[in-house]
């Protein structure tokens, strides 16, 4: 499933990561570390709705 950042539209895909902060590919967006935020609009996973 993606999620999505309603700050500045970015779409979290499990399927290629967060190349800008080393979270790898096919790496489940639950499985994120909790302290994980998107580099770009400093948004934390608390932030991310699911894209249906
Ligand atoms: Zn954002």
């Amino acid at each position: 499933m993606k999620h999505y950042c309603p700050l500045c539209g970015y779409i979290y895909d499990p399927e290629k990561g967060d190349t800008s902060s080393e979270i790898e590919p096919n790496i489940k967006f639950e499985d994120i570390p909790d302290n994980w935020v998107y580099s770009i609009c400093g948004a934390d996973k608390s932030v991310f709705k699911t894209l249906n």
